[in-house]
């Protein structure tokens, strides 16, 4: 996608050779051609979604900062912005091509968080995602199997969800919604799934956010489903060791060994070229609603 020297995908890149990850010589040229590489995997999982970017001016290893309402501006004529009815401190960012997706990284952004809802409709969610954050010390095997205990439970209600790495200590299950329900809806629904899983295994879970009651235990954070919350985009680089990469899996690799940083910013283009067929490949294809029943099946009042 390189149309012009120091340009990618039409985006004029200033700074190409300045260092991301100092620690792999990863630069913010690579970091661009990466988000070219992989834009048609990830644009569908972020276009039009509120954004909330995660920028690291000095590169990932130094000091980063979230921002929700990024003060880009020339030059960026590709990104929309909108204006939440809550939202009183200004516009947030969305996105919706490739080009506009590069962009975000030429303005310094390395995380690419998304809200629960896509636009023009910031009410109803179109997803869940079920954030699986264990204690940094849980074993893989114990973060595995509460994995597996998750998406016996959310298929046991007949929702199909999609599982993904987050680069980091955890993985994300998520489940794609039409959008129907509210936010308090959905934020009860992810609750009471919390809360079903720890009386079920409390050896395994806590419903308490508290860091203390989480030793030895896998916390299912359920308030990422909230009005203006985030999760990172499947796709989108973390600004940690080893430039991982939050990446969709297929159900399966679960029972492969710990994958949870595996992919990175040099792996996953090859990772995607490789794959006989999109792990994600029904995601978009998956219309399930929550209902009534679900609710009550969880214990709702
Ligand atoms: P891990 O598996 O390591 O938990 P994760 O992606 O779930 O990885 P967390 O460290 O649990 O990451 O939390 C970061 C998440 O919280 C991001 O998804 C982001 O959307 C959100 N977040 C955290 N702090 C802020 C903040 N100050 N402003 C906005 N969003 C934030
Ligand atoms: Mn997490």
């Amino acid at each position: 996608m390189t149309f012009a020297p120091g340009s990618i995908g039409g985006v004029v890149m200033t700074h190409p050779e300045r260092l991301i990850w100092p620690s792999l010589g990863i630069t913010k040229l690579e970091l661009a051609r990466y988000i070219g590489e992989v834009g048609e995997w990830m644009l569908p999982q972020l276009a039009n979604r509120p954004l909330t970017l995660l920028r690291c001016p000095q590169g990932a290893e130094a000091k980063c900062f979230y921002q929700r309402h990024p003060g880009i501006g020339a030059g960026a004529g590709a990104l929309g912005t909108f204006k939440g009815e809550r939202s009183r401190k200004g516009e947030t960012l969305y996105v919706n091509s490739i080009p506009a997706l590069i962009s975000l990284v030429q303005n310094g952004a390395v995380e690419m968080h998304t809200w629960g809802v896509t636009l023009p409709d910031a009410r109803h969610p179109d997803r869940i995602t079920l954030d699986l954050d264990p204690d940094p010390e849980l074993p893989w095997e114990k973060l595995r199997a509460a994995t597996v205990l998750t998406q016996a439970l959310v298929d046991g209600l007949k929702l199909r969800s999609f599982l993904k790495t987050t680069g980091g200590k955890g993985l994300h299950v998520v489940i794609p919604l039409v959008p129907r329900l509210g936010w308090d809806g959905v934020r009860e629904f992810s609750r009471l799934a919390a809360e079903t899983l720890a009386k079920a295994r409390p050896d395994l879970f806590t419903a308490k956010m508290a860091k203390q009651q989480r030793a030895g235990k896998l916390f299912v954070d359920y308030l990422r489903n909230a009005d203006a919350a985030s999760a990172v985009a499947a796709y989108s680089p973390r600004a940690r060791p080893g430039a991982t990469v939050s990446t969709p899996l297929a159900w399966e690799e679960l029972d492969k060994s710990d994958l949870r940083t595996k992919f990175a910013v040099r792996s996953v283009p090859r990772r995607l070229a490789q794959l006989r067929h999109d792990p994600w490949r029904d995601y978009f294809t998956t219309r399930q609603s929550i209902t009534a029943t679900m609710r009550r099946a969880l214990g709702a009042q």
